[in-house]
Order: C-alpha cells, then sequence, then structure tokens
C-alpha cells in the first residue's frame, strides 16, 4: 500500500504541477469550479472499490449496505435542493444525464428541437457527429440577429413547422435567463417533452438567484461540477413518477453498469454545502463578478479596439466577449490571457465569420474565482486586466505590458489563496 508519491512518482509529480496551476493562475472558464476539499476526500475513498448495480434496496450486488444510504443521501439532498420529486444521481456526466434522459422519452429517429451548437447549445442539443444528432432527427433554433436573444416566437414557428418529439433548453455559452414556461407552453402546443440542461446555471437556481425549471420541466439534467462546485457528475430529476421509473432503467442498464458510488458521495457532499447560505453568498458574487466584467468590457476603450459583449450584459455567470470587429481572434484572446496568466476558452459566436478552431469570441466565467473568495474589487481588478489584454494592438503583448499584467494576476492568485492544505 505505497502511496501515490512512491507508487507512481511521474503521476504525482504532474498532478503537484496541476495544483500550482489552479493556484497560481486565474481559472475563468465558464464551465469549470473548484471542488470542495470534502468532496475530494469522498471521491478519493474506497467507495471507489464497490459495485453497486441496481438502485438503493434493489441492487445486483451484495455488500451495499453503505452505498445505499450514501446513494439515498445524495438522492434527498439533491431533491430538496432544488424541489424535485424524483432524482436520479448516478449518471456518471452531463453527457451521459442527456443521452439517458432523451433514451427514456423518444426513440431513434424522432424529431429534437434544441439550440444550434454553434449559437451556444451543447454537443449533446443536436450536434451531428455526437450520439444526439446520430440517434435523431435534428432541427436547431438560433439567437436573433439582432440582439443575440433567444427569439421565442421562432423556437415556437420551428415546433409548428416540425413537430418535435422534444424541445431541449438549455445551453453552454449564452448570457441569459431562459423563459421556461413559454418553452413549456411551447411544447405542450406540439406534444412534445420538455427538457431543461441546467449544467450551466444549476448553481444558480439552487441559490434562488435564476428561474427553476423544475416546475415547468418535464425533465431536468444536470452536471454537478460547473456553478453546482461539486464533483464531475450529472444528475436527472422530475416531478413525473412514470417518467422517473423510465429515467432509472435508461440509466442503468440503459446506458451504464456500475454507479460510480465515490461520485455519488462526493455529490452528496456538494449538495449538502450548497445548501448552506455560504453558497448563496458565493453564487451572489459568481453573479456580481460577471457583471462587473460585462461592465468594463463595454466601456469606451474596449469599444475602440472593436471588442464588446453580447447581449450587452450578462444575466449569468459568464460573458461573452464578442471579437467580430476586433482585429484580434478568439484564439489569439485566449493565448494572450494564457501569457498573462488568466485561462479561459475561446467560443465562436453567433454567425462567427472566422472557423471553429479560431473563433471571434471568449466564454469567460467567474463561478471558479467566486469559490476561491473573489470579491466585487478582486473582480474590477480581473476585468481591468481583461480588457488590457484584450485592446493591446495584434501581436506579441508589449513585454513591458505582459510583465505587469503578469504582475497584478498574481498579486490577486497571492491574495486569494487555494487548497492551502493538500
Ligand atoms: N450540458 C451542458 C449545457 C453543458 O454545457 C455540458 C458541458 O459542458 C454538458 C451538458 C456535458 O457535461 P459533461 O462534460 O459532464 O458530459
Amino acid at each position: 500500500n505505497a502511496s501515490l508519491a512512491e507508487a507512481d512518482p511521474e503521476v504525482a509529480e504532474l498532478i503537484g504541477l496541476e495544483l500550482a496551476r489552479q493556484q497560481n493562475t486565474l481559472e475563468m472558464i465558464a464551465s469549470e469550479n473548484f471542488a470542495p476539499v470534502a468532496a475530494m476526500q469522498a471521491q478519493g475513498s474506497v467507495l471507489t472499490n464497490k459495485y453497486a448495480e441496481g438502485y438503493p434496496g434493489r441492487r445486483y450486488y451484495g455488500g451495499c449496505e453503505y452505498v445505499d444510504v450514501i446513494e439515498t443521501l445524495a438522492i434527498e439532498r439533491i431533491k430538496a435542493l432544488f424541489g424535485a420529486e424524483f432524482a436520479n444521481v448516478q449518471p456518471h456526466s452531463g453527457a451521459q444525464a442527456n443521452a439517458a434522459a432523451m433514451q427514456a422519452l423518444i426513440k431513434p429517429g424522432d424529431t429534437i428541437l434544441g439550440l444550434s451548437l454553434a449559437h451556444g447549445g451543447h454537443l449533446t442539443h443536436g450536434m451531428r457527429i455526437n450520439f444526439s444528432g446520430l440517434l435523431y432527427n435534428v432541427v436547431a433554433y438560433e439567437v436573433s440577429k439582432e440582439d443575440h436573444r433567444i427569439d421565442m416566437d421562432e423556437v415556437a414557428r420551428l415546433a409548428l413547422e416540425h413537430k418535435p418529439k422534444l424541445i431541449i433548453a438549455g445551453w453552454s455559452a449564452y448570457p441569459r435567463h431562459l423563459d421556461f414556461q413559454r418553452f413549456r407552453t411551447i411544447a405542450d402546443s406540439v406534444g412534445a417533452y420538455l427538457m431543461v440542461d441546467m449544467a450551466h446555471f444549476a448553481g444558480l437556481v439552487a441559490a434562488g438567484l435564476h428561474p427553476s425549471p423544475i416546475p415547468h420541466a418535464h425533465v431536468t439534467t444536470t452536471t454537478t461540477h460547473k456553478t453546482l462546485g461539486g464533483p464531475r457528475g450529472g444528475v436527472i430529476m422530475t416531478n413525473d413518477a412514470a417518467l422517473a421509473k423510465k429515467f432509472n432503467s435508461a440509466v442503468f442498464p440503459g446506458q451504464q453498469g456500475g454507479p460510480l458510488e465515490h461520485v455519488i458521495a462526493a455529490k452528496a457532499v456538494a449538495f449538502k454545502m450548497a445548501a448552506d447560505p455560504a453558497f448563496i453568498e458565493r453564487a451572489q458574487r459568481t453573479v456580481r463578478g460577471a457583471a462587473v466584467l460585462a461592465e468594463r468590457l463595454t466601456q469606451a476603450d474596449v469599444a475602440a479596439a472593436g471588442v464588446s459583449v453580447l447581449t450587452g450584459g450578462t444575466e449569468v455567470h459568464l460573458v461573452l466577449a464578442d471579437l467580430r470587429h476586433s482585429e484580434l481572434d478568439g484564439q489569439a484572446a485566449e493565448d494572450r490571457l494564457h501569457e498573462v496568466g488568466i485561462t479561459v476558452n475561446r467560443n465562436a459566436v453567433p454567425f462567427d465569420p472566422r472557423p471553429p478552431m479560431v473563433t471571434s469570441g471568449l466564454r469567460i466565467g467567474t463561478p471558479a474565482l467566486a469559490t476561491r473568495g473573489f470579491d466585487d474589487a478582486d473582480f474590477v481588478e480581473v476585468a481591468d486586466i481583461i480588457a488590457l489584454a484584450l485592446i493591446a494592438p495584434v501581436g506579441e503583448l508589449d513585454a513591458e505590458l505582459k510583465a505587469s499584467l503578469r504582475e497584478r494576476v498574481s498579486a490577486l492568485a497571492a491574495s486569494r489563496p487555494l487548497y492551502e492544505n493538500l
């Protein structure tokens, strides 16, 4: 029973380097967060050894007396957190939660209507070579050219024209709230199921800072590692008992074998923490941080460089910088921020003239920094660093500017220590 450092110094060293990277740079990938040490301890526990195919009280393996209690805790906690009547906490990821939810509700060849990937949707909402695009007949709605918001009249028109069996509301890159009630009305008008994928904004819903889809959707799926701040994983929720049974069989044995009880334990820990007032306060800093960022990226010096913010602002935990009118493209902008110690991802914007590997956008999120303790003043400083990096002339960043931005990033990172006791 050698320690990791003894058994595999190579992997141990790489994990150490990754820890230092997370500690010393500013993590602003909108889908990332820092899981609590308590959740990581649960995930790194002996629960990884246990087979538990089936569900609590109905397993296909012996020795499940403790994992049954753990999985039940996770289920009860997330039901309470979101006010849902049924939850399946076994999906290994958000993609698998979506695959199972779709398998339960519709058949291959059926039509689905989801937000186009190029306009902020997720791969599992109908991308051509994803399971969703291969199995189902995909019709996509888009954001409007004028204000870059989802045009609900267009969703209604497409639903009437194509009669989908499933409508998907949810996004990976969209800075505004969705009208769940209208989505449900449209779904009902054509006899479709409504699935809401709240992977990105689940933590904001839990904190009461975002409308909840649970009362409106036939099914709500989520990841547990984005704004919700837990271990990597997925969950399916519904208020419909008959559908709940179908989701359970679609997850196991439909999509998966043995559940990851170590991850489910970590999910239980994270759901407990998400019910704490400290989580609400953190979610508030997350949303305010994004607003601070949007405000800085709409000031005159930024506009003069051709950089703007999609929809003119944000209501969530991310900002989409629009570089279509800037000489700097998404790839160069991502590289430039990386050089000064800020990690973001380039992202296609709607109607993007540049190719998908380059793009004309950046997706910049605040959840991880808020978890680190960043407050409004910290986000003002981060926003200024990003603005100055984005408006500098194209090409190599001026050495003096680069050094000064790097120094400001290091000072921020040092002032908000992360995982000090690891
Ligand atoms: N759904 C949405 C809206 C997402 O943004 C993502 C991930 O980015 C997923 C699902 C998939 O989650 P996972 O990466 O855990 O499969």
